[in-house]
């Protein structure tokens, strides 16, 4: 009994702006956990480390419109709020968890300008128009009315994290915090559009991680790693029947094409059941 009574007492479920503002307002130093939901290990380890971290931790459920180049993509996105909370619940690392509608984040009408600078439309911002400039619009409203001390974010979305940290740093007294990625036993890195996937696709998906393993363990003795790459990705699309956006390896402070193994990651992003998974390794 003590512990049911425990668990509804730890989380605050914030349903407008009205009530987020109230709630957060005695509290400074605030970890936020920006989230579209379809909760797994990955967002709880983000949400453990806050949990260390902070005094309170804010978890927000937000699946944001504008941030989809796809409307298939979004409908079909995984939306589960009850077992969502169930499970922040259970992991009792969670004090507030704010599900704003859409014109709670999108009442300020101001446009703010977002544009991707050049240099930084590579990787997915190449592959999916706006996708970022929605990505980075909804975290600069998110953080206006937070206010959180740090926002804590994953490596497995590292070009998001990248973006997003220039940014948000440069304009809020705020840290984003890289939590590393959290992977399946198979080492599949664990992500919500997992959930869109049969078993079979879950085995595929174990077996292209292992290649890529190979594939960056034997770049350190090629002259050429574009090339080198670009054989790998026909390899891969060939052997697997995939569709792949990218295979690239890059420099992870500046995220320009890598052409050594030092402070770089290999980046991919392919299609699985015509669902786009990414990683980096
Ligand atoms: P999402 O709900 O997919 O928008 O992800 C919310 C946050 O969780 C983002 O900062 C992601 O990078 C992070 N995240 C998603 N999957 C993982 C994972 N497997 N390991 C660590 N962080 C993750």
């Amino acid at each position: 009994m003590f512990y049911l009574l425990n668990i509804f007492i730890q989380m605050k479920v914030l349903l407008n702006n009205t009530s987020l503002f109230e709630s957060l307002r005695p509290f400074n130093d605030r970890g936020f956990v920006p989230t579209m939901g379809g909760i797994h290990n990955g967002h709880l380890s983000l949400i453990n480390k806050s949990n260390k971290l902070c005094e309170k931790t804010i978890v927000s459920i937000f699946v944001n419109p504008k941030q989809f180049n796809n409307k298939k993509d979004l409908k079909s996105y995984p939306r589960n709020i009850k077992k969502d909370l169930k499970i922040l619940k259970k992991s009792k690392k969670v004090d507030f968890v704010y599900l704003p509608k859409f014109k709670e984040i999108y009442k300020d009408k101001k446009k703010s300008k977002i544009t991707l600078h050049k240099k930084d439309k590579i990787l997915c911002a190449n592959f999916r128009k706006g996708h970022f400039e929605g990505v980075l619009d909804v975290m600069n409203r998110l953080t206006k009315i937070i206010n959180p001390q740090k926002i804590f974010m994953g490596e497995k979305d590292f070009q998001q994290l990248y973006l997003v940290k220039k940014q948000l740093e440069k304009k809020y007294k705020t840290k984003v915090i890289a939590c590393k990625t959290i992977r399946n036993k198979n080492k599949v890195a664990l992500s919500s559009r997992n959930f869109l996937l049969n078993k079979s696709n879950l085995v595929m998906a174990a077996k292209i991680y292992a290649k890529l393993e190979s594939i960056k363990k034997n770049i350190k003795n090629k002259k050429n790693i574009p090339n080198f790459l670009n054989f790998q990705k026909k390899e891969l699309k060939n052997t697997y029947k995939i569709k792949i956006d990218y295979l690239e390896l890059r420099n992870i402070k500046n995220l320009k094409i890598s052409s050594t193994k030092k402070n770089s990651r290999l980046f991919i992003a392919y299609y699985l059941n015509n669902v786009r998974l990414i990683d980096n390794l």
